[in-house]
């Protein structure tokens, strides 16, 4: 059983979720399969196969913080997952891992899991940085003295809709230390999933990798004809 989430970005319509959840309930799978929409489709009837996220969360509980969506509102519409510390949050509205830690922490209490990025810049990747990035967005990322309800997503920024992957070695390098580091961190069995430019072209090649749990799609998440094979690329 593999995890396939998607990620809608700022993207869809509620029209477009039902009619993608209609075409997954045909699907014949036993992956975990997760679709991460704005706020506004939350509330969107899906079934037990296939579980809605939100794609970012307050660290607040509540209050004066206008525009913000807390993680008790979001468990309230049914949503069970929300992603954290997306490298789009990170580029864009300045979050770090001490951001994305509080967030984590904040759907945590609610009861949601979060799907908790990290991954390397192409900045970062050149000057050799990747795996000390990718330890430190681990460490730096998940709240302590938790259970083990996270998802850990890794996330090459500079593949994220580049049409660009790494080679199996470098996923297979990173899935490993994050592993190894999850591990040491008391978080063994913690499902790590690989995101950026995942299709159906590559998905099982992919998610054959040793400690690949799933994948994390964005692009290719919004069309049935382009999700589906990624779901169906897997046992
Ligand atoms: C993402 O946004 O999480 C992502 C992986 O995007 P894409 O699949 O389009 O690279």
């Amino acid at each position: 059983m593999k995890i396939i989430a998607g990620n809608w970005k700022m993207n869809g319509t509620r029209a477009n979720l039902i009619d993608m959840v209609t075409a997954l309930q045909k699907v014949d799978t036993e992956n975990n399969v997760i679709l991460c929409v704005p706020y506004t489709m939350l509330g969107v009837k899906s079934d037990r196969n296939i579980s809605l996220g939100a794609q970012d969360v307050s660290a607040h509980d509540h209050g004066a913080y206008t525009g913000e969506v807390s993680a008790s509102m979001i468990a309230d519409s049914g949503a069970k997952y929300v992603i954290v510390g997306h490298s789009e949050r990170r580029q864009y509205h300045n979050e770090t891992n001490d951001t994305v830690r509080q967030k984590a922490a904040a759907a945590l209490s609610a009861g949601l899991t979060p799907i908790i990025c990290v991954g390397e810049t192409m900045e970062e990747k050149q000057a050799g940085k990747t795996m000390e990035i990718i330890e430190s967005g681990v460490r730096e990322s998940i709240p302590n003295d938790i259970d083990k309800n996270i998802i850990v997503a890794y996330e090459p920024r500079w593949a994220i809709g580049a049409g660009l992957t790494p080679t199996s070695e470098e996923i297979a390098e990173a899935h490993k230390l994050i592993a190894d580091t999850l591990t040491a961190m008391g978080l063994s069995g913690t499902p790590v999933l690989y995101g950026a430019s995942v299709k159906g072209s590559n998905a099982a090649e992919i998610m054959s990798i040793e400690n690949v749990d799933g994948v994390l799609v964005g692009g290719a998440s919004l069309k049935p004809d382009d999700f589906i094979p990624i779901i169906t690329s897997v046992k």
